[in-house]
């Protein structure tokens, strides 16, 4: 078998140097350049779950929407099973692409349309995708893809428009309308945050079930390294639009080397520690995206700055195996 067949084989998605720059106006009509994402790189092995984990502001969500192809990026390259995605997308191109890279929103409510029953809403990427031939299909496929996903019987839910169920539901549905195009890949964009505590654990299950049963790959974006130790086995941690820090999850969560991540760490409940309800994972504010500070981008919140850090920026070293950082305190 060839090397490059092998790897679509073992690699979903891989995105090398991307690059996402906002031009912004400031006063007297100046623009300025906000760089949402910087030279991020990514692997997401094939039915694997990488974790994308950062404070708001970080560029996790910038990242995703341009894996997406929601917005246009900067700068970078793209491919799905080692064939690379150009840049800009003819459209019959996009919706084969859309087809197989399927994003859940954060926000149920507003990525459902209020007006239209449960039931439309799921033909419609049937229709749109040309995925089933008649109508008894295409029913087949609606109450298989609601059961998926829990919420059985099928019937009690397709004639509902959407405020008629609850948060966690309404993210069910999202969740069945994804699946119902048979993708490979799964963008997740905080996709429990809007829901209650009670029942993000459950919505959390009904992803790692699916991904497990169907082998789906996963890119898990969240602000809260809880859920993406729950459901990742690699973890990418964003800070200021670029990566710091990356590996397996078990050695990122385990052996932390960045002092950003160690911070956030520092936050996560654990039954054996007690956290202050409300203390911030990380002291000071993130940094104005249109300018960056020198050297480090995370130099002035950072407990551990050295005078180098102030000028020099930290590449990514390997700490071990698959396991990297960015930071003057290694290498
Ligand atoms: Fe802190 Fe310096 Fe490492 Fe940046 S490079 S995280 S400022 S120690």
């Amino acid at each position: 078998m060839l090397e490059s067949e092998q790897q679509s084989r073992t690699v979903a998605l891989r995105a090398e140097a991307l690059d996402k720059v906002f031009q912004v106006s400031g006063s007297a009509r100046v623009t300025r350049g906000l760089h949402a994402v910087n030279h991020v790189s990514l692997t997401v092995g094939a039915g694997s779950v990488l974790g994308v984990v950062g404070e708001s502001g970080s560029g996790k969500s910038t990242l995703i929407r341009l894996i997406a192809h929601l917005i246009p990026m900067t700068g970078g390259d793209l491919w799905l099973r080692e064939i690379p995605v150009p840049r800009r997308l003819t459209r019959s191109a996009l919706i084969r692409y859309r087809r197989r890279v399927q994003m859940i929103f954060q926000d149920p409510f507003s990525a459902l349309n209020p007006y239209y029953p449960i039931q439309y809403q799921l033909e419609r990427p049937l229709k749109n995708f040309r995925l089933v031939s008649g109508k008894g299909e295409m029913r087949d496929a609606v109450a298989k893809s609601l059961e998926e996903v829990g919420l059985a019987p099928a019937a009690d839910y397709l004639m509902k428009r959407p405020h008629e169920l609850s948060g966690g539901q309404r993210q069910r549905v999202v969740i069945a309308r994804a699946l119902i195009a048979q993708p490979e890949v799964i963008l997740a964009d905080e996709p429990t945050s809007m829901l209650d505590v009670s029942i993000r654990m459950s919505v959390l299950n009904v992803l790692e079930r699916l991904q497990q049963d169907l082998g789906l790959s996963y890119i898990f974006v969240t602000h809260d390294l809880a859920s993406a130790r729950y459901l990742a086995d690699h973890l990418l941690v964003m800070y200021a639009g670029e990566g710091v820090e990356g590996g397996q999850t078990a050695d990122v969560v385990d052996e932390a080397a960045h002092p950003y991540t160690r911070l956030l760490l520092s936050a996560v409940p654990e039954p054996t520690r007690e956290v202050p309800i409300g203390k911030p994972a990380v002291a000071g504010e993130p940094p104005d995206l249109a300018q960056l500070p020198t050297g480090c981008f995370f130099h002035p919140r950072c407990p551990q700055a050295m005078a180098r850090c102030r000028e020099e920026h930290p590449l990514p070293r390997t700490v071990k195996n698959e396991h990297w950082v960015a930071c003057h305190l290694y290498g």
